[in-house]
């Protein structure tokens, strides 16, 4: 049997006897570890003479002597000979320093882990009859999958001392095109305050129920929280100790007030990071067909918030036609919108696509043309949320194969 401890190396005495390529291994993770490592060995790997060579470690060129195991917590031996290594291994236990023997298929007193960190949590495999490094790294990765299913109960059930907030990117909607350090956050959180959206409907439905759920999105009948009350109630609950989970649509630092979040963090003395989505600048034109730059087309990209001024930059950005211009935020402003860009001289047959609901099962693509983007937007009833996307690529052919048209006109 084996009992696991979770021992902190930090700043603690481990001693390898033996230089080669195994020791090499275990030496990288010793010092990761933080642990201050000496290596007794005539000879050793090349990676241990180089971090010799930088003064990481230290190293006695020369066979092992009883008196090496002063003061150490733990002791690697990997010497290449069965019977040094068993011996030595002999004589930590009589001293009672832990012992981790390299030598094929025998076990000092303390076996190495197959170790992962998922966030603040560490998970170790190993196995209790007889070491088999390779199944023990299995089930570790394994183990880590789990994480970008969201399926691991991270949640912490004993308060922490000090909580936290993560601003986190959802991507576009479907839960699969989060990221995995996104789905490992929600799993800890203690708190998930959210918008309408991205993929907070469905992650929800995921949800422990006492995870505090906290909506400060727009519903019919009810205005949205003011982005002073997000700031508050984000900074709040982090200094009661929760772990809170800001959930954004596409990426928090694209038209997310993220960086607001952030600054009323940082500037309470809330530790805060952010972890990026897909934004649906890029996502929700790829989901019609529509790659936001090309080779030979657009070779450049501007994306604006259509509810804000429609300045001289996104003016420059329409009137260049190897520039895709991607407004957010622009289905109320469609016709200033037009209006402006045929004011500043774009041509009226500019391909223009309104992509609705991107990534979702209401998804609705309609192509068009700067000339007629308002009579169209008006004839489907364009809603939100839409990105609408004005530039060459924006044209329904794209990247459909060349139609043959020689010897059709004559037909
Ligand atoms: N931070 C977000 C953008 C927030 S602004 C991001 O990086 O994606 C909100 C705007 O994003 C909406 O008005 C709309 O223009 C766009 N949007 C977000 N999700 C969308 C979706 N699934 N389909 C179409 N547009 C979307």
């Amino acid at each position: 049997m084996t009992v696991m401890l979770g021992v902190d190396l930090e700043g603690r005495d481990v001693l390898l006897v033996g230089g080669g390529a195994v020791a090499a291994k275990r030496l990288r993770r010793f010092l990761g570890e933080g642990a201050r490592v000496r290596v007794v060995a005539p000879e050793v790997h090349g990676d241990i003479a180089a971090l010799v060579a930088q003064g990481r470690v230290a190293w006695a060129a020369r066979r092992f002597r009883g008196a090496d195991l002063s003061g150490a917590w733990l002791v690697h031996v990997a010497t290449g000979e069965a019977r040094l290594d068993r011996r030595i291994a002999e004589r930590c236990a009589r001293r009672r320093i832990l012992c981790i023997n390299a030598s094929d298929g025998a076990h000092g007193s303390t076996r190495l882990t197959a170790q992962a960190e998922i966030g603040d949590v560490t998970v170790a495999v190993t196995s209790t009859v007889g070491a088999d490094p390779r199944r023990s790294v299995a089930v570790r990765d394994a183990i880590v999958e789990l994480v970008a299913a969201g399926s691991l109960p991270l949640r912490r059930r004993r308060p922490g001392r000090i909580g936290r907030v993560d601003l986190v990117g959802g991507g576009p909607g479907p839960v699969d095109l989060m990221t995995v350090r996104a789905r490992r956050l929600i799993a800890e959180a203690d708190v998930l305050v959210i918008d309408r959206l991205g993929p907070a409907e469905e992650v929800v439905r995921g949800l422990d129920a006492d995870v505090e759920v906290i909506d400060v999105g727009k519903l019919p009948g009810r205005h949205a929280v003011p982005q002073d009350e997000i700031n508050r109630i984000i900074v709040a609950r982090a200094a009661a100790g929760s772990r809170v989970v800001r959930l954004k649509g596409g990426d928090p630092f694209v038209f997310g007030r993220g960086g607001e979040e952030m600054q009323a963090c940082l500037s309470a003395g809330i530790p805060v990071d952010v972890t990026p989505g897909i934004s649906s600048a890029i996502a929700v034109p790829q989901s019609a067909g529509i790659p936001v730059t090309h080779r030979g087309t657009a070779a450049a990209f501007h994306v604006v918030n259509g509810h804000g001024d429609i300045g001289a930059a996104t003016r420059a950005a329409m009137l260049d036609p190897t520039v895709t211009t991607i407004v957010l935020m622009g289905v109320a402003a469609i016709e200033r919108l037009a209006a402006t860009a045929l004011d500043a001289g774009v041509p009226a047959d500019r391909p223009v696509a309104f992509v609705e609901s991107g990534h979702t099962d209401r998804q609705r693509t309609t192509h068009t043309t700067l000339g007629d983007a308002v009579a169209d937007a008006r004839r489907i009833g364009l809603r939100n949320p839409a990105v609408i996307v004005v530039g060459e690529v924006a044209s329904a052919r794209l990247l459909l194969p060349a139609v043959e048209t020689v010897g059709a006109d004559s037909a």
